[in-house]
């Protein structure tokens, strides 16, 4: 089932996400319908917070990035097909060189943005099933994850931009707020009662 993705504004994406534990209702439920929203969306990842529920659960499925022709062949392949729910995550070190890259995010349509990030990432948390990973990953798909991460922390890629680079966008963002946009999937906004 596809959920609205709410919108930028609403203090849902600014709180700090709580771990879950295995009884949590309708896991199963709720995991299949982040899917169903994410594709719904073209996008590459989804955090519960975007859907509305202050948990620590995120997906990532980078396939999408994988055909981009600036990647190494290595790269394209680690890309492709990577699919994967991350549960209670905790962010264990990040490491490595800070470069660039466009960001956008499902919350904050139309918006696009370089943001600085460091190039690799050792991350733990349980899958789908509770089952304990400790991982460390690089380059696009460590950016795609940290992206993710930061949403169950209530930190959103705008906050990472310079003080003028934000002064620049906050009408596009006040906008957004209101649902003043035009945006091919379901939103649901702030400022409004009903979702769209
Ligand atoms: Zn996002």
């Amino acid at each position: 089932m596809i959920l609205p993705i709410i919108a930028y504004g609403d203090p849902v994406l600014r709180k700090v996400a709580d771990d879950i534990d295995k009884d949590y209702p309708k896991l199963n439920e709720l995991i299949a319908n982040m899917w169903d929203t994410m594709y719904n969306a073209s996008g590459v990842g989804l955090a519960a917070p975007q859907i509305g529920l202050p948990i620590r659960i995120f997906l990532v499925d980078s396939t999408p990035f994988s055909g981009d022709e600036d990647l190494t062949p290595e790269e394209q392949k680690q890309l492709d097909g990577f699919k994967r729910v991350f549960i209670n995550a905790t962010m264990e070190e990040e490491t490595g060189e800070e470069w660039a890259f466009n960001e956008g995010c499902l919350s904050i349509p139309d918006v696009r943005e370089d943001v600085r990030r460091k190039e690799t990432i050792k991350i733990s948390y349980l899958d789908e099933n509770f089952k304990e990973h400790v991982e460390t990953y690089s380059g696009l798909l460590a950016r795609v994850i940290q992206h993710e991460y930061d949403h169950i922390e209530g930190v959103l890629f705008t906050d990472k931009l310079s003080s003028l680079k934000r002064r620049m966008i906050k009408g596009r963002l006040a906008n957004i707020s209101k649902g003043k946009i035009s945006v091919e999937y379901r939103m649901k906004f702030p400022s409004l009662k009903k979702g769209r």
